[in-house]
């Protein structure tokens, strides 16, 4: 079991460096990156998202509707359970998400924001997958690349705004 923890780190690890050193300028408008990992009672999500793709701009807020827009992305991240809903049967419950972004604008004008979910549940064994919703709350946001870590294999697959769900 340490094995698995091990590699799991590692290749989470392995992940958040790729996507940072090409965090601006290389991605994608309306595409972004999603690592879900389940081991034991515990199912941990990594977003990175182009800002845009999430609040419709990516510099520094500079009035009161863009404050807003970003306060509003903020908000819905305080509330997991409404844009990832892991299998009903595995009982797992969220904490707030821990959101990430930029300060300050960047200079090739893009910018990623990052976001962190840890679910818990109660039964593990009942966790099969994942029906992400992202989609109803972000609506420039077309594609999800993902990096699903279960059951000690990892494998990548595509979301997108007809196809929600990830099964494992
Ligand atoms: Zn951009």
């Amino acid at each position: 079991m340490h094995k698995v923890t091990a590699s799991i780190a590692v290749l989470l690890a392995m992940l958040a460096c790729s996507g940072g050193a090409s965090a601006a300028g290389a991605h994608q408008h309306g595409v972004a990156r999603l690592t879900v990992a389940a081991e034991d009672n515990r199912l941990e999500l990594e977003l990175s998202s182009p800002l845009e793709s999430l609040v419709g701009f990516e510099h520094e807020p500079r009035n009161d509707k863009e404050r807003k827009a970003v306060q509003a992305m903020k908000d819905s991240f305080r509330k997991p359970e409404a844009l990832f809903v892991p299998s009903a049967a595995a009982q797992c419950t969220a904490s707030p998400a821990e959101v990430e972004l930029p300060g300050g604008d960047s200079k090739d004008g893009h910018a990623d924001m990052h976001a962190t979910v840890v679910f818990e549940c109660k039964t593990p064994a009942a966790l099969k997958g994942l029906e992400v919703k992202l989609f109803d709350s972000f609506p420039r946001l077309q594609r999800l690349k993902v990096q699903l870590v279960a059951g000690g294999k990892q494998s990548g697959t595509e979301l997108t705004r007809q196809k929600r769900r990830l099964a494992w």
